[in-house]
């Protein structure tokens, strides 16, 4: 029996409810795909000119774990000009994933509680629980405002980090520079790390991102190019924060990831150069016609970033809405994914037109349907 060989913390947590949707996804014909959570654009040409390049010119070795002088230096130069910190440091991470990894694995000790805003993005309890911490989610119903004052009465003793992502998968949600600040302050006041999970920075529509980086110098920023850049197969990314948090997490980089993949570190450089503002614009525009086909059907709060809404289904749960969305060759993720409530469902609008008028047909469809939830 090898089950006896599993670690205890295997049993904390179960594979992502994600993947149920692409198992079913593999079975349907020509599915309407609403459910992916990158972009449906390609990588710009120059960033893959730069790593095949790379590739090309023999870089393919291991690097230093802190990633290329290169990349790293020009990442740090417009850290310091955005922050001006003189203790932030940078370097170069195996994805965003990596650096969340990393920041929770130098941070967290068995029972230590880290808060989360639910809903929230399916990584983060399964990562706390392999840190041995306890996940306390911040309940943000029915606006999803991750709010200072929905956080403070969960702070314990206990509280080692916030995490907070903005713009935030699922639900959209971009905090406003307020709620950062607030943020900011709640976890300066009570000593506490702030995670700033920074993905979606890029794909702000209605108010400027903020990072809480702009009001506690000691804020860990976690940042990469899968989403801005559609490098999600190429894992890099970057963390910066104070250097001897840094420090700890290079030390667990060293003995697990070793270093992010170098050719794609080279592209990196290349990549930070292109303006990928005609995608985010493009992003804009599918969210303003997803939210106004779905008007009058759906409840659903603006989603003002990232490239997901997440309306409420009207009537049942959302594991069974998104049951009945298969059946109708739609795919859509369930609200208990990302939640302890099951009453939503996550539509991802990093699609084609194509596909969205034709998601948004199905779903007036669903929403008209009187059959059971
Ligand atoms: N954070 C959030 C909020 C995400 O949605 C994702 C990807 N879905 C990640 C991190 C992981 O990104 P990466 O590919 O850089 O590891």
């Amino acid at each position: 029996m090898t089950r006896a060989w599993l670690a205890e913390r295997t049993r904390h947590f179960e594979a992502s409810g994600i993947r149920r949707v692409f198992e079913l996804a593999a079975r349907l014909k020509d599915p309407v795909n609403l459910s992916i959570g990158q972009p449906h654009f390609d990588v710009p040409a120059e960033v893959r000119a730069a790593a095949i390049a790379a590739i090309n010119a023999g870089k393919n070795g291991y690097t230093v774990t802190q990633g290329i002088p290169e990349l790293r230096d020009k990442l740090q130069a417009r850290v310091d000009a955005e922050y001006g910190h003189p203790d932030r440091q940078v370097f170069i991470t195996s994805g965003t994933s990596g650096g969340l990894v990393l920041a929770l694995l130098a941070l967290v000790d068995p029972g230590d509680e880290v808060l989360i805003f639910d809903p929230t993005f399916v990584m983060y309890p399964a990562i706390v629980a392999l840190a041995g911490g306890t996940c306390v989610r911040v309940d943000t119903y029915p606006d999803f405002r991750p709010t200072a004052e929905r956080a403070r009465p969960h702070l314990t003793p206990r509280t080692k980090a916030i995490l907070l992502n903005s713009p935030a998968n699922p639900t959209g949600a971009v905090a406003s520079d307020e709620e950062v600040r607030a943020l900011a302050e709640l976890a300066a006041e009570h000593d506490v790390a702030l995670i700033s999970d920074e993905i979606y920075r890029l794909f702000c529509y209605d108010r400027p991102f903020v990072s809480p980086a702009r009001y506690n110098p000691r804020a860990i920023v976690i940042d990469g190019f899968s989403k801005t850049c559609a490098m999600t197969g190429w894992r890099l990314g970057f963390a910066h924060g104070p250097a001897e948090i840094m420090r700890e997490m290079l030390k667990i980089q060293q003995y697990s990831f070793v270093c992010a993949p170098q050719p794609a570190q080279w592209a990196g450089i290349a990549a930070l150069d292109v303006d990928m503002t005609a995608h985010a614009a493009d992003y804009r525009r599918k969210r303003d016609r997803l939210a106004e086909g779905l008007a009058g059907y759906y409840e659903l709060v603006w989603p003002e970033g990232a490239f997901y809404a997440f309306p409420r289904v009207p009537r049942g749960s959302g594991t069974a809405f998104a049951e009945r969305a298969v059946q109708q060759g739609l795919l859509v993720i369930p609200g208990g994914v990302f939640s302890q409530r099951d009453t939503h469902f996550r539509i991802s609008y990093a699609a084609s037109d194509e596909t969205i008028e034709r998601g948004i047909e199905i779903l007036r469809r669903l929403a008209a349907d009187g059959g059971p939830g």
